[in-house]
């Protein structure tokens, strides 16, 4: 039975309920299971199961201490009603070019949506395992969709409550829609005046200042550092493999490469833990933007995030320092080189791993980026010849597919992991299809006429939806702020 490690101090080994209540271990390490062998399994303990059958073989072995019968309710509760797909994660054959695994069938239309449907759930169940009594009160930062995916896995969940900082004037319209129009009587959506860095700082020094903003309240963070967020996002890559069986695209056994348009690296960590669980993996496609801090990196083992922050058009791609990274460092270079690489990176900005290291993540790991007109350029081929419609976030790992795919001349299959509708970034994905933009009102209503493709349920109607929030506030003011929430 696996226990929980901080990835800074091993000797710090605490039950998966309590990490997950817990997010980030004290030291600022982030928990991580204690033993990978622990998690192996025959692949088709979980391959012969539907969604949520998956899902609850996945959740056992990683949330052992939560019992098998709170598990089954638990994985219910999460994706019953929630997804408008039955496959919850629908794989997409694209002609005869490729599979696209679509994440984003959920109530936001964004791949978030299948851990945040499952997170709030966890961790109200850990709550009552470790008899914590505190409310718990979510604190996020969010340039855009962890924000909307958030507040609505959070809503109306018992003894939570859930604040999200946005930048004003930093996100979509729809984007700020899909979150002030947020219903739950626990929800909170408030703009800052400044950008997602400050909205990102300002949480970090809240959650160092205030830990207990008010007697009887924890403050608790919703991103991908938690493992309460990782682990339901393995299962989809069995998904994925199940669906190309049934396909016969592979034979059962088959290796396949995945690709994955990365941000945090919280994504493609699912997949190393599928991979390690015992899925048929080849490699593991890093895909980035123009902000190529990952595959710099994984070419060269040098972490540099000392480099020019470019806005993009995959804006939850536009990241340098991606936290999850740390986790893949503690299993392949050890506790000692993670401590001593993470110290150098808060203090210089970079740090070099050693050629055996490196040697072993590219034994898994391929780093790729493709710019913001190579990404538009895909979406607009790809509609034209095989009539599918991507996003600017999938385009961007469509491009590294077709880069990777072409170099290497390989025969293994590959699915790219599509995390996020085209409806959420309009304006984008009219640009390259060469179409006029106007409002992101009309934008939604033109795409829509444009492809014919249905606007996500989440998304239509946003336009007529009730306002509920409307807080802008200084940054300053942001301690003020929480205090007065609780
Ligand atoms: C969050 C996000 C990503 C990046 O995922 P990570 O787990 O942070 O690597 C990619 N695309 C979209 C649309 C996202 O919302």
């Amino acid at each position: 039975m696996i226990n929980y490690i901080s990835t800074r101090n091993s000797n710090h080994k605490i039950t998966s309920s309590k990490a997950i209540l817990n997010g980030q271990a004290p030291d600022g390490g982030l928990y991580i299971p204690d033993n990978l062998e622990a998690i192996k399994l025959d692949y088709h303990e979980v391959t012969s199961k539907d969604f949520r059958g998956m899902a609850k073989v996945v959740w056992n072995k990683f949330f052992p201490d939560y019992g098998e019968a709170v598990i089954d309710e638990l994985v219910e509760k999460s994706y019953k009603d929630k997804f408008s797909s039955d496959a919850i994660t629908p794989l997409a054959k694209v002609g005869d070019k490729g599979y696209v695994l679509e994440l984003y069938h959920g109530p936001t239309a964004a791949f978030k949506d299948v851990a945040l449907s499952a997170l709030p759930n966890l961790l109200t169940k850990a709550r009552e395992m470790n008899d914590f009594k505190d409310e718990i009160l979510i604190l996020t930062a969010t340039s855009g969709d962890t924000g909307s995916a958030a507040l609505c896995g959070f809503s109306d969940v018992p003894g939570t409550k859930i604040i999200v900082f946005y930048p004003d004037g930093g996100v979509s319209e729809t984007q700020k829609l899909q979150m002030v129009t947020a219903a739950g009587a626990n929800t909170c959506a408030c703009a800052i005046k400044g950008n997602f860095d400050d909205a990102q700082t300002g949480v970090k020094k809240l959650f160092k200042e205030i830990p207990q903003p008010a007697a009887g309240v924890s403050l608790s963070s919703a991103n991908s550092i938690n493992i309460g967020r990782l682990v339901p996002q393995v299962v989809y890559y069995f998904a994925a493999y199940k669906q190309l069986v049934d396909l016969g695209a592979i034979a059962d056994g088959d290796k396949v490469d995945f690709t994955v348009p990365t941000g945090n690296f919280g994504d493609i960590m699912a997949g190393y833990f599928a991979m390690k669980m015992g899925l048929p993996v080849n490699k593991l496609i890093c895909a980035s933007n123009k902000n190529d801090v990952l595959t710099e990196f994984l070419e060269t083992g040098h972490y540099d995030r000392k480099r020019t922050f470019y806005k993009t058009t995959s804006p939850s791609m536009d990241i340098l320092v991606s936290s999850n990274l740390e986790r893949l460092l503690y299993y392949i270079c050890g506790e000692e080189h993670t401590v001593k690489y993470m110290k150098e990176l808060a203090e210089n900005g970079e740090y070099q791993i050693t050629p055996a290291e490196l040697a072993e993540i590219q034994s898994v790991f391929v780093g790729l980026a493709a710019s913001d007109e190579e990404g538009s350029s895909a979406i607009g081929r790809i509609y034209n010849e095989e009539n599918y419609l991507m996003d600017t976030h999938t385009s961007i790992a469509w491009s590294c597919y077709e880069k990777y795919s072409s170099a290497a001349s390989s025969s293994v299959a590959n699915v790219v992991l599509s995390t996020a509708s085209p409806y959420k970034f309009c304006a984008s994905v009219l640009k390259a299809l060469e179409l006029p933009t106007a409002s992101d009102r009309e934008n939604m209503a033109k795409c829509h006429e444009a492809t014919g493709a249905p606007i996500p349920g989440g998304l239509a109607g946003i336009f007529e939806r009730p306002i509920h929030h409307t807080d802008v506030i200084e940054i300053s003011d942001m301690k003020d702020y929480v205090i007065k929430r609780c």
